[in-house]
């Protein structure tokens, strides 16, 4: 079974669960041991910063998971996929925002909105700080914020990452204008052009018709390697409750009753297609309750990506002095990675210990 198939087959029985070790993060020794951790406990896709030695760090991690598994008496019988992630707050490789001065009003009401600090007084965009983001654009009211391309940079850095082990590319996508976004989006598939590719979307700055939108057109140029990562509200999963993983579920479900769901005439209800027309990964302020909200609302979702939470219930173990030697430690850190794998996928590596037959 090819990569692609062994991903698929992952997706089509929901056992998806992908670790975000976050695009800002290019800590070597933290993302070695989340994927390590990670990948013990289940988890088959590791989204990292697009750079080549966070890549080499995640292999390193795998590995590492993958020679301890007589220790945990478990089989890791697919190997996780790595994702890069680009075009989200702490990467650097994608869209620069650029304020064309001469019809600016100067309200400064895009100055606030800035997360990264950016957009000084005098409205000249500090180059190295935008993340591209599209905050200000969203609210600029005569829209005078113009984006312009990292291209070079992305062909570059892009190969090399595929060369270091990636074997995917996930663009985040959410800004509201479309066709800075699928450039880079032809970019990332003409890189990648036999594997499977993520487009992150949220509802932030588009409607649940540009969403829609967006979404076909990514569909047009990537066919079956089209997964659409659905936003809920993103990085906010600190907290494990429901009202946290609300808006994975509910962005979910608007990308399901467009794409998943057909309408019985004679029942006047809409039921969900055999055969999904688009893969979703649930995201954003996702949890160890996420899955169990989705079951509660009948949402169908075919992986779950948990960042923010993830990282959080095992950081007092990742954080201590002598990680490597202290088995102890690690089997705890483990056993609470595990569970989380569990509540929203269930035993990954119980089930696909007969997957590749
Ligand atoms: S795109 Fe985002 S990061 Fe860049 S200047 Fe606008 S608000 Fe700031
Ligand atoms: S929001 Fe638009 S018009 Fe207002 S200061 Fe910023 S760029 Fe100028």
């Amino acid at each position: 079974m090819t990569r692609f198939e062994i991903m698929n087959k992952l997706l089509d029985q929901s056992l998806f669960f992908k670790l975000v070790c976050g695009a800002g993060n290019e800590d070597i020794e933290e993302v070695k041991k989340l994927s390590m951790l990670y990948t013990l406990a289940g988890a088959k896709g590791m989204d990292v910063s697009a750079n080549p030695k966070v890549v080499n760090a995640c292999v390193q991690g795998i590995d590492l998971a993958i020679s301890m598994e007589a220790q945990f008496n478990i089989k890791i019988s697919v190997r996780p996929f790595i994702t890069v992630s680009i075009g989200m707050p702490g990467d650097h490789h994608v869209r620069k925002a650029e304020i064309m001065l001469e019809n600016c009003i100067k309200c400064n009401l895009c100055i606030p909105v800035c997360p990264t600090d950016a957009i000084p007084t005098n409205l000249i965009v500090i180059e190295s700080k935008c993340i591209g983001c599209g905050n200000c654009s969203a609210v600029c009211p005569v829209n005078v914020i113009d984006y312009y391309h990292n291209e070079k940079n992305l062909l570059q850095i892009l190969p090399e990452c595929l060369k270091a082990g990636a074997e995917q590319i996930e663009l985040h996508a959410a800004i509201k204008e479309d066709e800075y976004i699928m450039k880079e989006w032809e970019i990332v598939n003409s890189i990648n052009p036999n594997a499977h590719v993520s487009m992150c979307l949220d509802r932030l700055h588009l409607s649940d018709f540009a969403l829609e939108s967006r979404i076909k057109k990514a569909k047009e140029i990537s066919g079956d390697r089209l997964i659409i990562q659905a936003d809920g509200y993103p990085m906010s999963g600190g907290e494990d409750d429901f009202n946290t993983t609300l808006q994975a579920i509910s962005t979910t479900d608007v990308i399901n009753k467009r794409f998943n769901k057909k309408l019985n005439r004679k029942t006047g209800k809409s039921n969900y297609k055999k055969i999904n027309h688009i893969n979703i990964l649930m995201s954003g302020g996702t949890n160890s309750l996420s899955t169990n909200l989705a079951k509660q609302n009948d949402v169908r979702f075919q992986g779950v990506s948990i960042g923010t939470f993830a990282r959080k219930i095992i950081k007092e173990y990742i954080e201590i002095e002598d990680f490597y030697n202290n088995i102890d430690n690690i089997k705890k850190a483990y056993l609470i990675a595990r569970q989380l794998v569990i509540d929203n996928v269930g035993d990954v590596n119980l089930v696909t210990k007969d997957f590749l037959n």
